[in-house]
């Protein structure tokens, strides 16, 4: 084992971080493997980020980011002080993982799941109880509910799931709410957009609900770093009290304005959400056609497996045909090929490149 600097503190030491999706310097290349929107952010986004840039740029930010709270407020019915946003929806966990999960009890999450949940609760000292999913890859949220309620630290569950795409449907969230009373249930719905069941209608009724999403994904802004997290307010209390002792301002003028005029063009939104569905759906046939096995997706991928071929064998076969999609090395799902859906041009590309390398 390398030695580790006498600088470091232990925990850092036995840190282990996550390691993101690979973001290639090349262009050219047909990127499906870290879940971007293949389409780019509202023309309206990108002229209010232009127009933030012309104004006052020497000045800090809002350090509330009040407005974009009060537009993401309005679109889900709430009130601005059920809304707290950060610099993408990592920052967001992270500091709901700080703020609610630090507990004497176990955090209860999936196996499988967003691989970073395990690293933020290593980065805190959280202690995790990991849930496998069943055999079909379904987080099995009975066996959590009932786990949950003989006591825990809260529970982690991402719905849609990453990186299967299945959903999980709004009563299922509901039960394990109620078998979690007193401790948080966090709900990261980064994919929802695409086909999934939101919870936010649900934070009247469940002080222990705190829902997570990101403009990553169905708005197009991975660029921005812009999520939020919707609560009561007793939650986003807790959370602007984790912010403000980690960096006051983790919004930029450009990020506030760029995302307050994505949230508001829900034409744009509702175009592009659309087009990466009815993708989604169409190479999901064209893919099953192939012989692939197609977990049901709520979210702008699909997680597929190919009963006669190794999976990392066809992932490298794709990048020497410069097209990169994500494929996991953890024994549960080392047969499956994350697929993110792009343009139907990409698609096409990339089913004409499986089709010559099976064939081959
Ligand atoms: N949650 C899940 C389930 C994800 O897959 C991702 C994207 N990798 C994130 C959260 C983080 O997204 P962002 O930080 O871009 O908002």
């Amino acid at each position: 084992m390398p030695s580790v600097p006498s600088y470091w503190s232990p925990r850092i030491a036995a840190l282990e971080p996550y390691v993101p999706g690979e973001q290639p310097r090349i262009a050219n290349l047909i990127k499906l493997n870290t879940n971007e929107n293949p389409y780019p952010p509202s023309p309206e986004a990108i002229e209010a980020i232009r127009r933030a840039a012309e104004s006052r740029l020497e000045l800090y930010p809002d350090p509330e980011s009040l407005a974009l709270r009060e537009a993401i407020a309005a679109r889900h019915h709430l009130d601005a002080a059920q809304v707290f946003v950060g610099n993408g929806s990592d920052e967001v966990l992270a500091h709901a993982f700080f703020a609610f999960f630090q507990q004497a009890e176990p955090l209860l999450v999936p196996d499988v799941t967003y691989s970073f949940y395990r690293v933020y609760a290593q980065l805190y000292g959280i202690a995790c109880e990991l849930q496998p999913v069943d055999e079909g890859l379904r987080i099995d949220d009975r066996a959590l509910a009932k786990r949950a309620s003989e006591g825990c630290a809260g529970i982690v569950v991402a719905n849609p799931n990453a990186p299967t795409g299945i959903g999980l449907p709004l009563a299922r969230i509901e039960a394990l709410l109620q078998a979690c009373p007193g401790r948080v249930v966090l709900v990261d719905e980064a994919y929802v957009d695409f086909g999934g069941e939101s919870a936010i209608p649900l934070i009247a009724r469940y002080p222990n609900l705190l829902v997570v999403q990101t403009l990553s994904k169905s708005r197009s802004l991975a660029g921005l770093r812009v999520g939020f997290a919707c609560g009561q307010a007793h939650l986003v209390d807790a959370l602007q009290r984790v912010k403000n002792s980690f960096n006051s301002y983790p919004l930029d003028r450009l990020a506030v304005a760029g995302a307050v005029a994505a949230i508001e063009d829900e034409r744009w939104f509702a175009r592009t959400r659309r087009d990466v569905i009815d993708t989604r759906e169409g190479l999901a046939l064209q893919l099953e056609d192939l012989g692939f096995e197609v977990l049901p997706s709520q979210a702008n991928f699909l997680f597929v497996r190919h009963p006669g071929r190794d999976a990392g064998e066809l992932a490298a076969a794709l990048r020497e045909r410069a097209i990169l999609v994500r494929h996991f090395r953890q024994p549960r799902i080392a047969q499956y090929l994350r697929i993110t859906v792009g343009t139907r041009d990409q698609c096409a590309a990339l089913v004409d490149a499986l089709g010559n390398i099976l064939g081959g």
